[in-house]
């Protein structure tokens, strides 16, 4: 057994951090529909001597702790379920049909709703103010920008804004925490490749468009191959091809549908440009017209490194040598648009059952679920980095 000491102003609420997320877990509700779970939490707020503000961003509620003079910290969680029918068999299985906290978005508002009481327990320690940022909208269309567009960084400023999600890829007692990108800028890209089709028997007479969708989705993966620094990270996935009509007849037209991911701003600029580029030469060389459409998604998590230092000290405090690897991965998160306007740190908080790596549960998947313990290790280093950040 792991040495975890778990803050005490939240060990003597952990069992109300299970019975919230619990809660949250039963009661899903996908993005900006987060009604009835942005209900439950100003219910829980009550009886504390806050600021509330709601609706922000449709559905979200910031509550505002001001205890004195000093800086203005952020602490922010996602609220939103996914569309996804619940399969695992746990007591506090969804009661939405179709909806499911599977990601673990309920976990990160039950810890933030711990970590209210705690830090209002501990006024005497610590002088400034905390924002609670709980934030719809994360599985897309985004609902940070809606939030920072309604001023949640400002009025006061915040000085700094942290972030978690527990992490099923980590077993519980650990913290995954780096600085600079941890998570990658989530694009989507658009190819309608035309062609003239034709009978399958007589192919001088066409351009066959699933020939030249062929030769690009081969091509594509030399921009990370060839292209990309191969000590940068980046990916292209073509996720969704549609084209064609019968086995006997030459498409006319297909659509490829994909994802560019991307650490860096320089990185993900390149990518773009070397689609355009492949695109072009592929149209030119088979005689199709292929067209581009590329949307920007979240842009890179990026962590500031003074800001990492504090939460990566608040970590040890908590697990210790759990204090893992530092962590990366491919996917996206919108609090990244926070991380852009105001230095913070998101990190990982082990919430794995299992410790061989094939039993582990991933994320949005339908029987997902996490070792509840983790919700007191996620709050207790969210306190740490506060009192650290707003005790003289
Ligand atoms: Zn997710
Ligand atoms: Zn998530």
């Amino acid at each position: 057994m792991k040495n975890i000491n778990i803050h005490p102003a939240i060990s003597s609420i952990e069992d109300q951090l299970v019975r919230h997320r619990r809660h949250f877990h039963q009661y899903p509700e996908i993005a900006y529909q987060e009604k009835q779970t942005a209900g439950y939490i100003i219910e829980q707020l009550q009886g504390y001597d806050l600021q509330i503000a709601h609706p922000v961003a449709l559905t979200g509620v910031v509550a505002r702790l001001e205890n004195g003079p000093g800086p203005c910290i952020a602490l922010r969680a996602d609220m939103d379920a996914l569309p996804i029918q619940e399969t695992g068999d746990v007591p506090y299985k969804s009661l939405n049909d179709g909806v499911m906290h599977a990601c673990g978005h309920d976990a990160h508002m039950a810890i933030l709703l711990g970590v209210v009481d705690a830090l209002h327990q501990t006024r005497d320690q610590w002088n400034g103010t905390v924002k609670f940022v709980f934030q719809p909208a994360e599985e897309g269309p985004g609902g940070a920008r809606q939030m920072i567009e309604e001023g949640v960084l400002e009025d006061p400023g915040v000085d700094a804004i942290f972030g978690l999600h527990v992490w099923n890829y980590q077993e519980f007692g650990t913290i995954g925490v780096k600085p600079g990108p941890v998570l990658a800028a989530a694009d989507e890209f658009i190819i309608t490749v035309k062609g003239t089709g034709g009978h399958g028997a007589m192919p001088q007479d066409t351009v066959d468009a699933i020939l030249v969708a062929a030769q690009l989705v081969v091509n594509l993966q030399t921009i990370t191959s060839r292209s990309l620094n191969p000590l940068e990270a980046g990916v292209v996935s073509i996720g969704k091809i549609e084209g064609g009509d019968a086995f006997n007849i030459i498409a006319n037209e297909v659509v490829l549908n994909g994802t560019a991911r991307s650490l860096r701003a320089k990185d993900r600029a390149l990518i773009r440009e070397r689609l355009l580029e492949i695109c072009a030469g592929i149209g030119a060389t088979y005689g199709a017209e292929i067209g581009l459409d590329y949307h920007d998604g979240y842009p890179p998590t990026v962590n500031h490194p003074d800001m990492t230092e504090i939460v990566l000290a608040a970590a040890r405090k908590i697990v210790g040598d759990g204090t893992g690897a530092p962590f990366l991965s491919m996917a996206g998160e919108d609090m990244s648009y926070y991380l852009e306007k105001v230095p913070g740190c998101f990190f990982f908080v082990g919430s794995g059952k299992a410790t061989l790596a094939a039993e582990t549960v991933p994320h949005h998947c339908s029987h997902f679920d996490i070792d509840e313990r983790c919700l007191a290790v996620g709050a207790s280093v969210f306190v740490e980095t506060v009192l650290s950040m707003l005790s003289g």
